[in-house]
């Protein structure tokens, strides 16, 4: 493992390229993407439908690995590690919710939050994990749906499930693509309103994928995603004369 002395940032992406391969067809999705994140902040991804976020984000969550280019993630070059090892890192430190919610069929709300802890490390009992998943339903305030099946859950609910879920382990960053996609406006906005208190109050990195402008506002900062680039203008616009 190589080690460096500079401080960083939580999040380090330098020149990643990602290209799928299509039979003979290489397919370039990523074409250069160098970012930083700083712990704690809250980031909105932006860009077209096709553009990359997902692709992006996959490589973000180690559930892919780029073509090329590095990945530091808390100061480890994590691009080169093999799947499984990509898989414990990932249960450690990153939760992730879909735009499709994906929670298992046929599970209660209480079996999909405690799932991620059965590959934790923490050697919880068996009521450890029912405690700390009953504890997170209440804090996404679904205390009354802990026996609920998925099927008996409407969308925003199910977010709430995908959310606890993706909380359960403690991650340092929660990685959300599309999250709010499926939902209706006040829903969304009760989401949304989860996901800035957990950054501001909890000290966690949230990364959030959006097409919609009013969902990036609730962002401390937005990267625009371009024909595999990020583009320019990730400060803030200062209008002339405001100086
Ligand atoms: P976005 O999330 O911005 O809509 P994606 O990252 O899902 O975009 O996809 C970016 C491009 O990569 C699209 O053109 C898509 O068709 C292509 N793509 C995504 N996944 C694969 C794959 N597994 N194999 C081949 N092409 C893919
Ligand atoms: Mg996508």
């Amino acid at each position: 493992m190589e080690n460096r002395n500079e401080p960083m940032d939580l999040i380090e992406l330098k020149d990643i390229c990602r290209t799928y391969h299509l039979g003979e067809v290489a397919v370039p999705v990523l074409k250069g993407i160098t970012l930083n994140v700083a712990g704690g902040e809250l980031v909105a991804l932006m860009g077209t439908s096709g553009s990359g976020k997902s692709t992006l984000m996959n490589l973000l969550g180690c559930l892919d690995h780029p073509t090329s280019g590095e990945y530091w993630l808390d100061g480890r070059e994590v691009s080169r590690l093999t799947a499984n090892e990509r898989a414990r890192l990932r249960n450690r430190i990153i939760g992730f919710v879909f735009q499709s919610f994906n929670l298992l069929p046929r599970t209660t709300a209480l079996e999909n939050v405690m799932m991620p802890l059965t590959y934790s490390r923490e050697n919880l009992s068996e009521q450890q994990k029912k405690l700390r998943a009953i504890d997170l339903l209440r804090k996404v305030g679904l205390a009354d749906r802990i026996d609920h099946q998925q099927s008996q859950l409407s969308g925003g609910e199910q977010q709430r499930v995908a959310v606890a879920r993706a909380l359960v382990n403690h991650p340092r960053i929660l990685l959300a693509d599309e999250p709010t996609g499926n939902l209706d406006s006040r829903t969304s906005e009760e989401i949304l309103q989860m996901f800035q208190q957990l950054n501001s109050v909890e000290g966690i990195t949230i990364i959030l994928v959006t097409h919609d402008q009013g969902v990036a506002g609730w962002a401390q900062r937005t990267i625009r995603i371009k024909d595999g680039l990020l583009e320019d203008g990730i400060e803030p616009l200062i209008v002339a004369g405001d100086v």
